[in-house]
């Protein structure tokens, strides 16, 4: 693969999640679960009539990334129509940025440094633009090579977009990947963009080998499926080009079940898109005022993110780095480091451990946080310092809380992983025997010998890993508690 000298450029194009409303219209940009074609209003259903009123949120947002992305500014802010036919797009053009005669894309010419083999490499950024998204084809019975019919909703027509353009300095698959992945957390740490929501960052990448044409694959919506759409299509194309076949400049879809890319129709060239400014929406400057008061607004950005872990935490580059390439995850480590102050056993075990596990079962982020919280993975953490586990131990906690979605108490006794010592592990036990065996409660109330059989039950429960004498002191701590209860309700 690597014989061929491979250039790659991307198109990123990623909603801006942060917004209540769509780009032109006061439709919820909250559209997803809702039945189809119901967020919908005359202006983004581009009925006659109906003219689009700008969203100024949409513009200061692409203003953000622009300025994190070191682009420059132009001074005016200039709609023009792209056209094309589609059946997602409701007008037949799409109200966007143009880079030529009589239109400007709102930012350009800046970059992105990304960590790749170790060292650091500068990607150009061509342009960002602000431009709507069309509505969604959906095929009911497969994928777009497979199923029998197509429908479309437009409940996404006219959500704020931000197409961020590449030049082609990306040779390899991976790279790409790299770069979407840390794009992705520029934006999550702006707040702009929520990356676990469907559809929220769409790939289309463009891809030459030498001695070929361009090609377009359009649709891909992960990093990973960047990686593997490119690396097919380089070994598509290496094929080919041995065979004496020549390569036709093309669009491709990529079939993401599949997992194959296929020919779509003819590109077109940018004449055929007919660009003119949109009479609708007049040029707005873009004042200085206003770049500066959306510079003074960039938050903490990964860069300084990593730096900070390392200072503060005494991390390793390595750790801060995989910890910050998603934001959700170093805000988890932050909130872990907050309850128990081991910053490299936290970084460690949420890197090699909870990561990868998270991946494995392909879980999102969000939902394996809510399963093992900063609270419940300081408490293994408690555990171990405490030599009730060991980290062998710890480490097989993790999957069983992700696959199970039970705490982490429930899968350390179940499990039979420890002599339970542990005060707060143990007394989950007791307060189920006490629960579960009412009649020797009561006798044990009167008669003390009759805590035996209590015991016993919580032996039987811990599969005889209790710590006899704790168990002891907790029932009898329990049965105070229950006696003092009853003694003076009665
Ligand atoms: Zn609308």
């Amino acid at each position: 693969m690597s014989s061929h000298n491979v250039k790659i450029g991307l198109e990123v194009h990623v909603q801006v999640t942060s917004l209540k409303t769509k780009l032109f219209c006061s439709c919820s940009s909250d559209y997803r679960g809702k039945p189809p074609n119901t967020n919908v209003c005359p202006t983004c259903l581009g009925l006659p009539g109906s003219l689009p009123v700008l969203n100024a949120e949409a513009v200061k947002a692409g203003l953000m990334v622009a300025l994190a992305l070191k682009c420059s500014i132009s001074d005016l802010l200039i709609f023009s129509r792209k056209h094309y036919f589609y059946p997602d797009l409701v007008k037949n053009y799409q109200i966007s940025q143009y880079d030529g005669v009589g239109g400007a894309a709102i930012a350009k010419n800046g970059f992105i440094t990304i960590n790749f083999n170790g060292g650091p490499k500068v990607v150009r950024i061509r342009r960002i633009n602000v431009e709507e998204d069309p509505g969604k084809i959906i095929y009911p019975t497969g994928s777009l090579l497979t199923s029998k019919y197509t429908l479309i909703d437009y409940n996404r027509s006219g959500i704020a977009l931000l197409e961020i353009v590449t030049e082609p300095d990306l040779t390899s698959p991976k790279e790409a990947r790299i770069f979407v992945d840390t794009l992705r957390s520029m934006l999550e740490h702006m707040g702009l963009v929520n990356t676990e929501l469907e559809g929220s960052l769409r790939v289309d990448a463009n891809i030459s080998l030498a001695g070929g044409s361009r090609v377009e694959i359009k649709n891909i919506s992960s990093s990973k499926d960047v990686e593997k759409a490119l690396a097919y299509e380089i070994i598509r194309q290496s094929k080919a080009l041995e065979h004496g076949e020549s390569i036709r400049r093309e669009t491709r879809h990529w079939d993401d079940v599949k997992k194959v890319t296929v020919p779509a129709r003819i590109k077109e060239v940018e004449e055929d898109y007919r660009y003119f400014p949109d009479p609708d929406l007049p040029p707005i400057k873009l004042s200085a005022t206003v770049i500066e008061e959306v510079k003074s607004k960039i938050p903490e950005l990964p860069d300084q993110r990593v730096e900070r872990f390392i200072r503060t935490y005494g991390l390793s580059e390595y750790l801060a780095n995989v910890l910050v390439a998603r934001k959700v995850l170093a805000d988890y480590f932050e909130e872990c480091v907050k309850t128990c102050k081991e910053p490299e056993l936290i970084g460690n075990i949420i890197v090699n451990d909870f990561k990868r596990w998270v991946e494995e079962l392909d879980l999102s982020m969000n939902a394996a946080i809510n399963m093992l919280p900063p609270t419940d993975l300081c408490r293994l953490i408690h555990l171990l310092n405490g030599n009730v586990i060991n980290i062998k131990i710890l480490k097989g906690v993790i999957p069983k809380v992700l696959k199970s979605g039970k705490n982490v108490e429930t899968v350390i006794y179940e499990d039979g992983y420890a002599d339970i010592s542990d005060e707060s592990v143990l007394m989950r036990i007791v307060d189920e025997v006490i629960q579960e065996n009412p009649k020797a409660v009561s006798d044990a109330l009167v008669n003390p010998k009759a805590i035996n059989y209590l015991v016993g039950q919580v032996m039987k429960k811990s599969r005889g890993r209790a710590n006899p004498d704790l168990t002891n002191k907790l029932l009898i701590k329990k049965l105070n508690e229950i006696g003092r209860a009853s003694g003076s309700a009665g």
